[in-house]
C-alpha cells in the first residue's frame, strides 16, 4: 500500500456513478485513480477528492494498469477561502492544468507538488492573493530549467535598478534602459513592474494579469502549449468580468 498527500487535479466522469481522478502525489507523481460509486452522496471520500482539494490518499499501486483503486481518502484542505474568489479559483484551475500536461509522466515530482502546495496555501491564507500565480509560473519555470533572470540587463549584463525597460518572451531576456535607448518597448509598463513586484517580494503587484500573460507566452515558447490549456479561457472570461474592479 502506498500512502501519500495529493492534489486533485482533475475529475472527470467514469459512468453514473464512478469518477476518474487524476492527482499529483507527493511521492509517486501524477496518479489516475478509478472511484468507483464515487458520485453517491455516501461516498466515503466526501470532499477528498474534489479538484483543488488537498488530501491523503492511501492506494495499492499495480503497475500493470493505469487506474489505481482508492483504499482511503482523507481531506487535509480544500481550500475553501481560495474556492470562493472565483478569479483565485480560475487560476489555480490553470495551475493544475499546467501540471497535469506539462509534468513529466512516470516520475516522483516532489518539486511540483511542493510549488502547488505552497501557492495553494498563500492563496488559502489570502484570498485575493494578486501574486500567487506569476509566482507560481516564475518558480516553475525555474523548476524546469527555463530560468528567468529579471535582475539583469541581457544586453549590457548589468543589474538592472528598478523596472526593467524591456522584457521579451520569445527569449526571457530583460532590458535596460540605456541598452533599450530610444526604441519603444514591446512590453507593457504593468508586465514589468509586475516582474519588478517579483523580484522584490513585496506583493505590490498592481495589475498581475499583464506579468502572468508574459510568463505564460515565456513558458509556452519553451515547452510548446501543443495542446491547449482549456482552463485558460475559463481564466479570460472571469478576468474580463472583473476587469471593472481592476
Ligand atoms: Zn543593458
Amino acid at each position: 500500500m502506498q500512502k501519500s498527500r495529493a492534489i486533485v487535479l482533475h475529475r472527470y466522469a467514469y459512468s453514473d456513478s464512478s469518477w476518474i481522478v487524476k492527482a499529483l502525489t507527493e511521492e509517486c507523481g501524477i496518479v489516475s485513480f478509478i472511484v468507483k460509486g464515487g458520485k453517491r452522496k455516501e461516498s466515503p471520500f466526501k470532499g477528498a477528492l474534489d479538484p483543488l482539494a488537498l488530501s491523503e490518499v492511501v492506494f495499492r499501486q499495480n503497475p500493470n494498469t493505469e487506474l489505481q483503486f482508492v483504499k482511503e481518502a482523507t481531506l487535509i484542505d480544500w481550500h475553501r477561502n481560495m474556492r470562493e474568489d472565483l478569479l483565485t479559483t480560475a487560476k489555480a484551475q490553470v495551475m493544475a492544468e499546467i501540471v497535469l500536461r506539462y509534468a513529466p509522466a512516470g516520475v516522483p515530482l516532489e518539486g511540483e507538488f511542493a510549488l502547488l502546495e505552497s501557492s495553494f496555501r498563500d492563496a488559502e491564507a489570502s484570498p485575493g492573493n494578486k501574486e500567487f500565480f506569476a509566482r507560481w509560473l516564475l518558480d516553475t519555470c525555474e523548476l524546469w530549467g527555463y530560468h528567468l533572470d529579471i535582475s539583469t540587463c541581457s544586453h549590457c549584463g548589468h543589474t538592472i535598478e528598478g523596472s526593467a525597460a524591456d522584457f521579451h518572451p520569445e527569449t526571457g531576456a530583460f532590458v535596460c534602459k540605456s541598452c533599450l535607448g530610444v526604441e519603444t518597448p514591446r512590453a507593457k509598463k504593468e508586465t514589468l513592474d509586475g516582474f519588478y513586484a517579483l523580484r522584490t517580494g513585496n506583493g505590490d503587484i498592481a495589475h498581475p494579469e499583464f506579468t502572468e500573460n508574459a510568463l505564460l507566452a515565456y513558458l509556452r515558447n519553451h515547452i510548446g502549449f501543443l495542446r491547449e490549456i482549456h482552463s485558460l479561457k475559463f481564466l479570460s472570461e472571469t478576468r474580463k468580468l472583473f476587469s471593472g474592479e481592476n
